[in-house]
């Protein structure tokens, strides 16, 4: 069609989460779309996201239990891993989902544009000298790993570089705060490295409840990353020993063979031809969206990592591209996401669960009437373990009023990441702390300390 001009009803520009979701399910609707993607699809989550995450954490909880067998009189096992065999196998499993990501836009029907996507005006885009036209568009560019601007700052690597390192590092820094920090530093704490998690503040998960934050800060005290805190990197750089990160208040970190940046995530939408679609975005680049995951635009739409969307995950943004599709072409005037109380998991050794308010939210918004349950306890997977190995779970519940509606489930421990969605469910649903205490527990579970906590 070179020349030519194509029309479509629908281009999603961006191949990731949010763009094929979107697309695929307008198309079922009998939309005519287009997905433009300049790398490869399944964007940040399938190939530098949550997949590629999830194995190696699922590969560091195997080392984990591979050490504990002795509890359960297995001859010791010290695990040794082949770190190549193991990134080439995850790498060969994501580009198995990029060809089965492939497959399914084609077998929807949607066209799918390679190359690099610009606005030229508010109803045309042009791909390597192509232009396209449409009806509607819907942006979803998601983000980029964001680095500090220290001197030396390229001199580390970020969650894109983890994912491409040929082998493990043996001292490593991970600088940040937030998921992906505690993530990254977690894996390769329990592969074997020497990790330092290194914060600004003095923890890190500010915005996780404070027994979340208490609690892991306990659990790596023990097991885990050292922790490093009210360290501001001020500069990075080679030495003979290795690379050394200095701190504002002239402290430094010595010696490292890698240091991560994991210090939060740009929207990416440079070179996307923002003005020339009389698209607004704030200084950093984010595009503001209404209930309805419009910009100011009337016939653009953005979604996923690259809006000011409070929760930057994969089902947020497929969840809101469905919704906007059934909208917009399946017929359903009301439909769209409702960025209330979305559940999330973080992959920590062991993981975080976490839904709706914190305690300190809840706190803000209904004041004395918040009323708080909380337990700790060593779940039974530590049984036989020796008593400076056991790990202590925490769980916490946050209720409202006379009917002590919950509003925030927050857990550390054991199967977090499991338990937490069905009680998602549960609070969405409305349901009180007298329809926990009157559900029969599953005996002998971690999760049934949800269902009788005093
Ligand atoms: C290390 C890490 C771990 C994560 N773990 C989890 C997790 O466990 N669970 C979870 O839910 N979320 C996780 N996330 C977040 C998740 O990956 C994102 O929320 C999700 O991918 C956002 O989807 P999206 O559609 O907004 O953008 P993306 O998935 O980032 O897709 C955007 C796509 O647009 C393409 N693109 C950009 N600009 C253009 C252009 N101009 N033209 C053409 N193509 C373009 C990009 O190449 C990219 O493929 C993780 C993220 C990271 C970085």
């Amino acid at each position: 069609m070179s020349g030519e001009q194509q029309a479509y009803d629908l281009i999603c520009i961006g191949g990731g989460s949010g763009g094929i979701a979107t697309a695929r399910r307008a198309a079922a609707h009998g939309a005519r779309c287009a997905v433009v993607e300049s790398e490869r699809l399944g964007g940040t989550c399938v190939n530098v996201g949550c997949v590629p995450k999830k194995i190696m954490w699922q590969a560091a909880e195997t080392a984990e239990t591979l050490r504990r067998a002795q509890d359960y009189a297995f001859q010791p096992i010290d695990p040794t891993l082949d770190w190549p065999a193991l990134t080439q196998a995850r790498d060969a499993y994501i580009e198995r989902l990029n060809g089965i990501y492939d497959r399914n836009l084609d077998r929807s029907g949607v066209d799918v544009i390679r190359g690099h996507a610009r606005f030229t005006d508010p109803h045309t885009i042009e791909v390597d000298g192509q232009r396209y036209q449409a009806e509607r568009f819907v942006i979803a560019t998601g983000g980029v790993p964001g680095r500090p601007g220290i001197p030396g700052g390229d001199l580390g690597i970020d969650s894109d570089g983890f994912f491409a390192m040929q082998e493990r590092p043996q001292r490593v820094a991970v600088v940040g705060a937030g998921y992906i920090a505690v993530e990254l530093a977690g894996v390769l704490h329990a592969l074997g490295s020497e990790v330092s998690l290194v914060v600004r503040r003095e923890k890190p998960l500010r915005d996780f409840d404070e027994a979340i934050q208490n609690a892991y800060v306990e659990a790596i005290g023990a097991h885990g990353p050292t922790l490093v805190s009210h360290f501001t990197p001020a500069g990075l750089e080679a030495g003979w020993g290795g690379y050394n990160l200095y701190a504002e208040d002239g402290r430094s970190l010595e010696g490292l063979d890698q240091v991560i940046w994991a210090v939060g995530r740009l929207p990416n939408t440079d070179e996307l031809g923002l003005v020339a679609a009389g698209v607004s975005a704030d200084e950093r680049g984010t595009i503001p969206v209404d209930d309805w995951q419009a910009t100011n635009q009337p016939h653009i739409f953005a979604l996923g990592d690259v809006t000011d969307n409070p929760y930057p995950l994969t089902p947020v943004a497929i969840a809101a591209g469905r919704r906007l599709a059934d909208r917009l072409w399946g017929g359903q005037g009301d439909r769209r996401l409702d960025y209330r109380d979305v559940p999330t998991v973080v992959f920590t050794h062991p993981p975080i669960g976490t839904v709706g308010l914190t305690e300190a939210q809840a706190r803000a918004q209904y004041g004395e009437a918040v009323r708080i349950h909380e337990t700790a306890f060593v779940p039974m997977d530590y049984a036989l373990a020796p008593a400076e190995d056991k790990q202590r779970s925490t769980m916490k519940l946050v209720c409202v009023g006379e009917s002590e509606r919950l509003v925030g489930i927050h857990l550390f421990g054991v199967g977090s990441d499991e338990m937490l969605q069905g009680f998602a469910v549960a609070l969405r649903m409305g349901a009180t702390k007298s329809d926990l205490d009157d559900t029969v527990a599953i005996h002998p579970t971690s999760a049934e300390e949800l269902v009788t906590m005093s």
